[in-house]
């Protein structure tokens, strides 16, 4: 091994604040006004125009964006929803928290997506939400969710903690579901450290998950958060502290400035990626549908395990030893005990999404990456590979 090889550094993730995010969290920490108030207003407003929304509520966490969307719906004990294996803990465990039974539902092989047909084989008169998930920012088949979601008259929440801003058929993704719910989250395409959005056309869900967004109070009681606030307000229902503060809106709206810049950054270093490993027999990208404009959040890789004397997991290890960054995006929930155990799924119950299980890596992403480090990345991948070729 060569020293340049083990003294690079590539994280797996960098994010990138500019100025303007500097500027506005000091302006806001001068102001004297802290939590949410007029920098969370003007991001609720510029993110509703930016992906073409009617109402766009801030949040602490895109968690929380989808409980409170789960909640508004009436979503409860004996329901049922249908959430993808393949995701991250927080789409199933918010159905959990409001005694609801969360449905796993295995993915598309060619996209990772969650599989239409697995939807409609596992629908049934309990089944009260469908939640895909637009897996590492390809938007899922939009179309074909939402007619058997108008078949069976239930709502769509959309998982878009990957999807900002990604686009099916020339719609924006956060202008197309009952409720689309985005992530903030420090290593999101966009970031308020922890935060996440809310977007609905309707106005009673939104009035709704605004007032369960901050300890049920009446809507009134948003005016505490103004200068002519009063001390009057009502509890109407049994909310949550899910607001988000000026702090966190403040960075949002620099990064929301930004966000078509990062975005095509993002996508000329998955495409470089694409290009190096397209006639690459031992690794293989995801699919890209042709409707889908992608968000490009990760770049994942399909290890080709039958031509390779190598496994996942040391795979991970050599190249984070080249200084490579990586992750794994996810094990899905159906491995984990909580599901196993409570709801007695086993690995054969979502057969792709435990084969590909075995075969992901996530690789460096970020609008900052030199075309010099996507390729050391990609000489790093290929070296390995032929090095543990069978
Ligand atoms: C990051 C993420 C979440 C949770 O986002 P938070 O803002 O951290 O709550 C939910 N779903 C998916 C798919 C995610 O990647």
């Amino acid at each position: 091994m060569s020293t340049e090889q083990t003294t690079r550094n590539i994280p797996f993730f960098k994010a990138i604040i500019g100025e303007e995010e500097i500027q506005s969290v000091v302006e806001t920490l001068n102001s004297g006004w802290l939590t949410s108030g007029p920098k969370v207003k003007q991001f609720e407003t510029e993110f509703a125009n930016f992906v073409g929304a009617k109402h766009a509520i801030a949040v602490n966490s895109a968690t929380a964006a989808l409980h409170l969307a789960l909640e508004a719906h009436g979503i409860g004990r004996g329901d049922k929803v249908l959430v993808p294996t393949l995701t991250f803990a927080a789409t199933a465990e918010v159905v959990i928290h409001l005694g609801a039974t969360p449905v796993l539902v295995d993915i598309n092989p060619a996209t990772f997506n969650i599989c239409a047909e697995d939807i409609r084989a596992k629908i049934c008169a309990d089944t009260k939400a469908i939640m895909p998930v637009h897996y590492a920012g390809q938007p899922c088949n939009m179309d074909v969710i939402q007619d058997i979601a108008r078949e069976h008259d239930i709502p769509v929440i959309e998982d878009a903690a990957h999807a900002f801003p990604a686009q099916w058929k020339g719609n924006m993704i956060g202008s197309i579901g009952q409720v689309t719910c985005f992530s903030f989250y420090a290593n999101k395409t966009i970031t308020t450290g922890e935060g996440g959005m809310i977007t609905t056309e309707n106005d009673e869900l939104a009035a709704r998950m605004k007032q369960m967004s901050l300890h049920g109070l009446s809507r009134d009681a948003w005016n505490r958060f103004s200068a002519k606030g009063s001390w009057r307000y009502e509890i109407q229902a049994p909310g949550y502290k899910y607001n988000m503060p000026d702090v966190a809106a403040a960075i949002g709206l620099g990064q929301l400035h930004q966000a078509d810049k990062f975005h095509s950054g993002r996508k000329s270093a998955a495409l470089r990626y694409i290009e190096a490993f397209k006639d690459f027999d031992f690794i293989e990208t995801l699919t890209i549908e042709k409707h889908a404009s992608h968000a490009w959040h990760l770049m994942v890789i399909k290890l080709n395990l039958i031509k390779l004397n190598i496994d996942r997991s040391d795979f991970i290890v050599e190249l984070n030893e080249a200084g490579v960054g990586t992750s794994v995006h996810y094990t899905p929930l159906h491995l984990h005990p909580l599901y196993q155990n409570e709801y007695g799924y086993s690995p054969a119950d979502l057969p792709v999404a435990s084969r590909v299980f075995e075969q992901i890596i996530s690789l460096p992403l970020y609008p900052s990456m030199s075309t010099d480090e996507i390729d050391y990345v990609v000489a790093t991948v290929k070296r390995i590979a032929n090095d543990n070729a069978k």
